[in-house]
């Protein structure tokens, strides 16, 4: 009897250091927003990525390995329902304890109106970055309070580092800007609006759905009236309407990666994200120069 009081005293010991101390289990949605969050949990944790960077996020189902992080974590950062999707209905059935950090609901994010919907590619506006490492950092403060020195910290110097970025993107766009181009889905506005870029359409309206054939005779005609020099396929959705819309025309095929599939778990991952982005447009657009 007294054997097992011991043992149930010791264990709620163990129970109560392990809440205490313990480091938060944190899972982050796509590769942008996980690269963010461990820019902030550098030197503590690493935070879990959801959903792998070759998949669309789009459309997208998760697997019983994903839903289990789910139902383990702490914090859980992820962009917002227009984004994931998927994700609401599972957020229910998670611990009441965790911490939902819903990025598109941040109150200092900006955000860019679509036709009916919020425009969820928020991660691709470097003010938004920002935002996003001082909310991770706020939210992880109540979670962890033992480290948030080191949160407030990192999140400063991740912010320090984004403003350099910003500049360096914006140097290397400048050549370009006026060039016209179509993208295959709607996903770079954010990064078009802030950096001055000429896009003239979208290939498909919603990344889920079949291109039409008229939307396509339309398209082709845009290409030789508004002079388009590229038009921009993504590796998460490769789209051999891309392929067969350029086909009799002299309009190059460039590349974008608006989720980062070979990104670091880190703030180089962002910076490698938007550089690479840079890169993509000024690597076709300057053959229109
Ligand atoms: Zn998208």
């Amino acid at each position: 009897m007294q054997h097992t009081l011991k043992l149930i005293l010791l264990s709620s010991v163990w129970l109560f250091s392990q809440s205490l101390f313990a480091t938060p289990q944190i899972v982050a949605s796509i590769a942008p927003v996980n690269a963010l969050v461990a820019a902030v949990t550098a030197g503590v944790t690493t935070p879990t990525l959801l959903i792998s960077p070759t998949a669309s996020p789009h459309h997208y189902q998760l697997k019983p390995s994903e839903v289990h992080a789910l139902s383990e974590a702490d914090v859980i950062v992820w962009v917002g329902p227009d984004m994931e999707t998927f994700l609401p209905k599972v957020l229910q059935n998670v611990s009441p304890h965790a911490a939902i950090v819903t990025l598109l609901t941040e109150p200092d994010v900006i955000t860019l109106q679509t036709n009916h919907h919020v425009d969820p590619h928020i991660w691709l506006l470097p003010d938004n970055a920002k935002v996003i490492v001082r909310a991770v950092a706020e939210s992880l403060c109540i979670h962890d309070a033992k480290n948030c020195d080191i949160y407030t910290k990192n999140a400063e110097e991740a912010i320090a580092r984004i403003d350099v970025l910003d500049d360096s993107v914006r140097e290397k766009l400048a050549p370009v800007k006026s060039v016209p181009y179509l993208v295959f889905h709607d996903a770079y506005r954010y990064f078009e609006a802030h950096y001055g870029l000429s896009n003239q359409g979208t290939i498909t309206l919603s990344p889920e759905r079949q291109v039409s054939a008229k939307h396509l005779v339309a398209l082709q005609e845009k290409i030789a009236e508004d002079n388009i020099v590229c038009v921009f396929n993504e590796p998460q959705l490769q789209a051999s309407v891309v392929e067969m819309l350029i086909k009799t025309t002299d309009v190059q095929e460039g590349e974008l990666d608006p989720v980062g599939i070979n990104i670091t778990p880190d703030l180089k991952g962002y910076e490698q994200l938007l550089t690479g982005l840079a890169n993509g447009f000024v690597n076709c657009l300057r053959l229109g120069k």
